[in-house]
């Protein structure tokens, strides 16, 4: 079967040396030839997170990471600020639910960023928060949060951690981790760091250390202080999705002889290219200009239109994977995915694939 122009938000389609990687022999995952890639890998997953920073590579998607900031850090009964702008901003507060903390969520419209100056209000009002949890892009309604704003602020008005869920951002959008004073950023590797899925990451500060140290939420193989020691043996705690690892040790290393600044531009001209081809054929963005997310782009669909429809003609005739709304979202919009390898022509192909598939309905 042909393969499709796969522009959904995550996985990435993957270059063929990327593929090839991963049809590699397994390895002993307590050997040395393990150890020098997991040294590698670790010190190029800082250079893109911009951290100095302990990083951990975690078997799991990217609610595992996601888990393992709240599991590491808190203690059923504390005091979370969990701000949503989205689906994935409920995920993490439903987590934080999960846990036993005292979770206060603050909402914000879909296809609209958190203000700061509520976050700050908030936390004016309620000076005890233990961790404050965030979206820097929310997949679901393409829009990217102001983070480093929005982290200047927790750190101006509590002492609250910063933990981000950064699974769609971070490789394709800036975060710097040590500079904005983020406390855990999460992420996983089927999104902008093109490799398959399986490998989650994590950035774990030394305030997130301390926090650690008092934190009696329940937790094993999410307990990051058996990544810590196991690090130090360059071993993993538990054996490891293998061949998504060989990939991603693939394509960190191409991120590190590309020069990640060229990567965040790269990212930022194909948003704004699929921005204006969207607006060229009449479609407005979900979001404002300001707040459009890098890595996809949410496209609000005509009022007569059934989103569900349209995605499924799309492929059917096209081939052309896009994702449709969630939720609230649900038939209103398109998703187009464009993190990663992507060239203008894969962008040029969907929008006209949507063009076409529109104008049959009229
Ligand atoms: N957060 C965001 C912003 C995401 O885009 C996703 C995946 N689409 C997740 C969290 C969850 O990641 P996973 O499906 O890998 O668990």
């Amino acid at each position: 079967m042909e393969d499709s122009n796969l522009r959904i938000p995550g996985p990435v389609p993957l270059p063929k040396d990327t593929l090839e990687i991963m049809s590699r022999q397994m390895i002993n995952h307590r050997g040395l030839e393990y150890a020098m890639m997991l040294e590698e890998m670790s010190s190029n997953l800082k250079s893109v997170l911009m951290t100095k920073s302990d990083v951990y590579f975690i078997t799991a998607s990217g609610t595992g990471a996601m888990e393992s900031a709240i599991v590491n850090t808190t203690s059923p009964g504390d005091n979370i600020l969990s701000i949503s702008i989205g689906w994935f901003g409920q995920r993490f507060g439903d987590i934080s639910d999960a846990y036993g903390c005292k979770t206060t969520r603050l909402e914000f419209e879909s296809g609209e960023p958190a203000d700061p100056e509520k976050i700050k209000k908030e936390l004016l009002k309620n000076n005890n928060y233990k961790a404050v949890l965030i979206t820097h892009n929310e997949s679901s309604s393409g829009v990217r949060n102001p983070l480093k704003e929005i982290c200047e602020v927790i750190k101006d008005n509590s002492n609250a951690l910063i933990l981000v869920d950064a699974v769609s951002s971070a490789a394709g959008t800036r975060i710097s981790t040590d500079a904005w004073g983020i406390d855990i950023v999460a992420t996983a590797s089927q999104k902008s760091w093109i490799a398959p899925p399986g490998i989650a990451m994590i950035s774990f500060s030394e305030k997130a250390w301390k926090a650690y140290k008092s934190s009696s939420s329940p937790k094993y193989y999410y307990d990051v202080k058996q990544y810590k020691d196991y690090l130090e043996i360059g071993q993993p705690p538990f054996t490891p999705a293998l061949t998504t690892m060989f990939a991603l040790q693939n394509s960190l290393n191409r991120m590190i002889e590309d020069g990640i600044e060229n990567i965040f531009e790269k990212h930022s001209e194909i948003a704004k290219f699929t921005r204006t081809k969207a607006n060229d054929i009449g479609l407005q963005i979900l979001p404002k200009e300001e707040f459009a997310s890098d890595t996809v782009t949410a496209i609000k669909l005509p009022e007569n239109i059934d989103g569900k429809k349209l995605v499924n003609d799309i492929k059917d005739n096209y081939n052309i994977v896009l994702g449709g709304g969630q939720q609230k979202l649900a038939g209103k919009i398109v998703r187009i995915g464009h993190m990663g390898w992507i060239e203008k022509k894969d962008i040029e192909d969907a929008i006209n694939a949507l063009k076409e598939t529109l104008n049959k309905k009229n």
